[in-house]
């Protein structure tokens, strides 16, 4: 049992919390960010909340609480649940209907609910073996930009993958040029060449806050970062292969399918100084 915030009340997370006709459990209407809680500090919260707010602007949802709220009662639960390390998890849906419906209006209240839940297992070692990687076709909409709910082909890309014993799936979209890269079932890709990173541009894949912090440290570094249609046939020329996200970091990709890759000083020094920039970020107060 977890405590949990569910619309303004810290409620059991076994309590019948959410109602039938809430549009995020019937259509999927509904938006989420994962934010990583480290010694009690919420990192990157702004950005994480800024780039939600967008997407709520964007989809006509009402978004009910301020930073500093969402920091409050984060805080908050992670007292209540005798947790430090772990993860804040966001959500928020356009209202409940009173019978299913597509169609909405412009005046919901939203259902909002917050949860710090512990750190999902992962094996920590993987940060020094590296992981590998299957390609999955990127079977989603066009809204790829924003953290919608609807998750459900990220999840069988995920199960495929898991069932095979990989980490993660390389998710790609065809053009008239081939397959080019798009993103995991819950992480960006970056590609280092030799001599600069490559990272697929965002055209409906997700504004990874991970990838958005690292490319920065990169261009820090001095190291070249471009932005670009990634073409699956391309992989077998660079030379590393880099997964990001909030709870993998800076994550070194050995495989792809069975194709191998070293596991580089680029994907290294950069899990470095993300971690310094992670562990120097101070929350709101
Ligand atoms: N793409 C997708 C589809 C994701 O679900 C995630 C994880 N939130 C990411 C990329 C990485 O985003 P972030 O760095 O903000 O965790």
């Amino acid at each position: 049992m977890l405590y949990i915030f569910v619309n303004g009340k810290i409620l059991d997370s076994e309590s019948p919390a959410i109602k039938v006709f809430d549009r995020g459990m019937v259509f999927g209407d509904g938006l989420y960010d994962v934010i990583k809680m480290q010694n009690g500090n919420f990192i990157f919260l702004e950005d994480h909340i800024e780039r939600m707010k967008k997407s709520a602007k964007f989809f006509g949802i009402k978004f009910p609480y301020d930073l500093e709220e969402i920091f409050e009662v984060g805080q908050k639960l992670s007292a209540m649940n005798d947790l430090k390390e772990g993860e804040l998890y966001l959500q928020l849906t356009r209202g409940v209907d009173i019978i299913r419906d597509h169609v909405f209006e412009d005046d919901y209240e939203p259902t909002f609910v917050e949860i710090v839940q512990p750190v999902r297992k992962m094996n920590p070692e993987i940060w020094q073996v590296g992981a590998r990687v299957l390609l999955h076709p990127d079977l989603r909409h066009n809204f790829c930009e924003h953290k919608t709910t609807d998750l459900l082909p990220n999840v069988i890309a995920k199960k495929y993958v898991r069932s095979r014993g990989a980490y993660e799936a390389l998710m790609f979209r065809t053009d008239e040029g081939g397959k080019y890269v798009t993103e995991g079932a819950s992480s960006s890709y970056i590609f280092f060449d030799g001599e600069k990173i490559i990272a697929p541009k965002i055209e409906n894949i997700l504004p990874g806050i991970t990838r958005i912090k690292v490319l920065w440290l990169a261009k820090e570094m001095d190291i070249e970062v471009e932005e670009r249609r990634v073409y699956i046939d391309e992989l077998l020329k660079m030379k590393e292969v880099i997964l990001l996200s909030t709870l993998s970091r800076v994550l070194p990709i050995v495989k792809v399918e069975n194709f191998e890759f070293k596991k580089g000083e680029i994907a290294k020094k950069l899990d470095v100084a993300f971690m310094d920039l992670c562990a120097s970020h101070l929350s709101v107060k």
